[in-house]
C-alpha cells in the first residue's frame, strides 16, 4: 500500500522521539513492502519562533493531504511567558479543531516487566487494558466562558459545558464499535445525579446502546466513583467513553497505573481525513537534547497509526509485540529504572525496537 505521513516533532524531545519513530515506521514499510513518504513540518513553539505561530496555514493543508500525522510535543519554558501573544499549546487545539478531531484514543496497558514501575499493588494493576474514548472537540473547554466585574467590585467567571445529541452520538458509536473487537464492554462516565448535560449523554448513549449495541455488556459509571475505581479495580473496564473535561483528568489518572508517562500513546481521531498519533508525554524539556528519552510511547504511537488510519493490523501488532519483547529482555532508558541502575538512551533503545523487529518477523514468516 502507499501512504504519505507528515511529521510534526515540535519541541523539547518531540524531534527525539519523532525521529525514532519515523526510522520504526520506514523499517515496517520496507519489511512489509509499503511506500511509506513522510514530509516534516513545524507546530507549538519551533513554529512560534519560526512564524511567531504556533500553526501556519501550509502546516494545516499538509495534514489535510496526508493519511496520518505524528506528533512529537510542544512546549517548553522559552515560550511560557503569561503575556505572550500565543502559545505553542495553541497549535495543539488548532489542529484538532482543524482537522475535526473529535475523538482522542487513549489506551492504558500495563507491561508484566514494569508493574513494579507503577506505584499501585502489582495484584489491582496486572493485566490492565483500558481503552479510553475522550470527546476532543466540546464540552467545558469550548463552551461558552466568560469573566465580568459586578456592581460591588467582585469578579464573576464562567465556562459552560455544552453537547449537542449528535456531539455524543458520533464518539459513543465510535467506542461501541472499539468495544465490540475487544472485551465487550462499553463504560460511560458521567456526572448525571447533577449535570443536566450529563442526563442528555446518558439518554443518547442508553438508546444507541439498546438499539444498535444490545451484544454488548454497558455499564455507567459517575465520574466520581470512576476515580477511586480506576485505582481499585482497573481491570474490570475495557473500554470507557465520557466527555472532554472528565476524559481529560480521567485518562492523565489512569496514566499512572502503566509506571511512567514514556510508554502511553495517544491518537485523536474524526469520522474522516487524517488521524493524528502521539505520546501522551510532553516536550520534557529538563532532559531534552540529551539523548535519553523514552521513544516508546511514540513508537506506540506509530502502531496505532498503522491501525487506526492505515489499516495495517499485522504491522501494528509486530511493532507492540517488539516493544514488549525488548523490555522482555531487560532494555530500559532513564525513566523506567531506579537511581543509579544501568539505562540506555534513544537511539539505542529505538536499535533495540528494530531488532526485536527484525526477529519476531523473522519468526512470523519462517
Ligand atoms: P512532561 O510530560 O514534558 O514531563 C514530565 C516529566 O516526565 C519530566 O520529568 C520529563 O522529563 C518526564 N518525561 C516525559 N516524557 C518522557 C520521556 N519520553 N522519556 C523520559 N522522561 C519523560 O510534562 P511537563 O514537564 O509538565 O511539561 C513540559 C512542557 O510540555 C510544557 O511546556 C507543557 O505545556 C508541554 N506539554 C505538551 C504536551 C503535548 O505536546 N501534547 C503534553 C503535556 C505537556
Amino acid at each position: 500500500m502507499k501512504a504519505h505521513v507528515v511529521l510534526l516533532p515540535g519541541d523539547g524531545i518531540g524531534p527525539e522521539v519523532t525521529r525514532s519513530a519515523h526510522r520504526v515506521l520506514l523499517d515496517v514499510a520496507s519489511r512489509f513492502g509499503h511506500h511509506m513518504t513522510f514530509e516534516e513540518h513545524d507546530i507549538g513553539g519551533i513554529s512560534i519562533d519560526r512564524y511567531g505561530i504556533p500553526l501556519t496555514d501550509s502546516t494545516v493543508e499538509a495534514c489535510r493531504g496526508a493519511h496520518a500525522i505524528l506528533l512529537g510535543a510542544v512546549g517548553g519554558p522559552k515560550w511560557d511567558d503569561p503575556n505572550a501573544k500565543t502559545r505553542p499549546e495553541a497549535g495543539l487545539l488548532a489542529i484538532r479543531k482543524e482537522l475535526g478531531l473529535f475523538a482522542n484514543l487513549r489506551p492504558i496497558v500495563t507491561f508484566p516487566e514494569l508493574l513494579d514501575a507503577s506505584p499501585l499493588k502489582r495484584h489491582i494493576i496486572e493485566g490492565t487494558d483500558i481503552l479510553f474514548y475522550r470527546e476532543l472537540t466540546g464540552g467545558l473547554y469550548f463552551g461558552p466562558s466568560g469573566c465580568e466585574t459586578l456592581e460591588n467590585g467582585e469578579q464573576r467567571a464562567y465556562s459552560t459545558a455544552v453537547y449537542t445529541t449528535s456531539e455524543v452520538e458520533r464518539i459513543v458509536r465510535m467506542a461501541a464499535l472499539a468495544a465490540r473487537t475487544r472485551r465487550r464492554k462499553l463504560t460511560m462516565v458521567d456526572k448525571a445525579n447533577v449535570l443536566e448535560v450529563s442526563r442528555l449523554w446518558r439518554r443518547v448513549t442508553a438508546r444507541i446502546m439498546q438499539d444498535e449495541f444490545s451484544d454488548l455488556e454497558y455499564e455507567v459509571v459517575l465520574v466520581d466513583s470512576m476515580a477511586m475505581h480506576l485505582l481499585s479495580r482497573p481491570k474490570s473496564f475495557d473500554v470507557v467513553v465520557t466527555s472532554n473535561m472528565f476524559g481529560d483528568i480521567l485518562t492523565d489518572e489512569a496514566s499512572m497505573l502503566p509506571g511512567s508517562l514514556g510508554m502511553l500513546p495517544s491518537a485523536s481521531l474524526g469520522n474522516s481525513g487524517p488521524g493524528l498519533y502521539e505520546p501522551i508525554h510532553g516536550s520534557a524539556p529538563d532532559i531534552a537534547g540529551r539523548g535519553i528519552a523514552n521513544p516508546l510511547a511514540t513508537i506506540l504511537a506509530s502502531a496505532m497509526l498503522c491501525r487506526h488510519s492505515l489499516g495495517l493490523e499485522q504491522e501494528a501488532a509486530v511493532i507492540e509485540q517488539s516493544v514488549r519483547k525488548v523490555l522482555a529482555d531487560g532494555f530500559r532508558t532513564a525513566d523506567l529504572v531506579a537511581r543509579g541502575q544501568p539505562s540506555i538512551g534513544t537511539e539505542a533503545m529505538t536499535d533495540q525496537v528494530l531488532s526485536a523487529l527484525e526477529q519476531i518477523q523473522s519468526t512470523t514468516h519462517a
